[in-house]
């Protein structure tokens, strides 16, 4: 049998394009891509020539391909997944392979490499130590309120993918919801030429967004709540010290 292999690709720098993914490229049976046409462009720009089979695989039929695909994988073929940029799977797509292989026993396995995710958490200042990811924030206004209301009493980092036309209307929700006070980051165009990370306090990186409308790719680092911010929000949920003096 052949393998499924999970490749990530540049956020935005080519040249965080790994040997394997370089190698990969070159030697895979079926490349399965996002954007054909991106992949190709990809390829060029590292000098690589693709020698399998391009096959579009993107959020409106990766169920679909899954088990053609696979069904190669069991006759011996190597699958490459790449996305348009970053990991697949994370917000992009690449999932649906996944789990089919894990059911069906076949082999899979990842080349990782460039994601937004970890560069922004890395980037932020905030803590690492307990984060989560949360994907793009809600559209709407008032879904996005009511969701964020959820969060109120999360102690971990939270990370969000955002886009810059919703981004002055989300920071004044995260504003409302989350208090002037909380520390965050903004994170642009990372790996890029002008890559840009703004940190501060909700309320400043709020006036921030007002006075230069950011442009480009974007990420969102917020901060936890605080043990206090915590039990206001959550009253009856226990603390992290409360956990820490329970572990005792
Ligand atoms: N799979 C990708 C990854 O691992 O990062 C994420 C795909 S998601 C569809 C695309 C979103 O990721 C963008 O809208 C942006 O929020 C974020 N993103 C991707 N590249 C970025 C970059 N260079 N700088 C900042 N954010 C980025």
């Amino acid at each position: 049998t052949g393998s499924v292999v999970l490749a990530a690709t540049p956020i935005g720098n080519t040249a965080d394009a790994s040997q394997r993914l370089r190698e990969l490229l070159g030697q895979a049976s079926i490349v399965a891509a996002e954007d054909t046409r991106r992949l190709y462009d990809l390829a060029n720009r590292l000098g690589v020539r693709v020698s399998g089979r391009v096959v579009a695989y993107h959020d409106h039929n990766e169920r679909k391909q899954a088990d053609p695909l696979l069904d190669e994988v069991a006759a011996g073929a190597s699958v490459l997944v790449v996305s348009d940029a970053g990991m697949p799977t994370i917000n992009d797509p690449g999932l649906a392979i996944v789990r089919r292989a894990i059911e069906r026993g076949l082999p899979v396995t990842c080349a990782p490499g460039p994601s937004a995710v970890l560069d922004a958490l890395a980037l932020s200042g905030l803590p690492t130590d307990r984060f989560c990811y949360e994907g793009f924030l809600p559209r709407k206004s008032s879904e996005r309120r009511q969701y964020l209301r959820t969060l109120k009493a999360e102690q971990r980092t939270i990370v969000w993918y955002e886009s810059p036309r919703r981004l002055a209307e989300s920071m004044g929700d995260l504003l409302q919801v989350f208090g002037p006070g909380r520390r965050m980051a903004l994170c642009r165009e990372l790996t890029k030429t002008y890559e840009q990370v703004e940190r501060g306090s909700l309320q400043e990186i709020y006036d921030f967004v007002q006075q230069n409308p950011p442009r480009g790719e974007i990420v969102l680092v917020v901060a936890g709540a605080s043990d206090q911010e915590a039990a206001e929000a959550s009253p009856e949920a226990l603390t992290t010290q409360e956990l820490a003096e329970l572990a005792l």
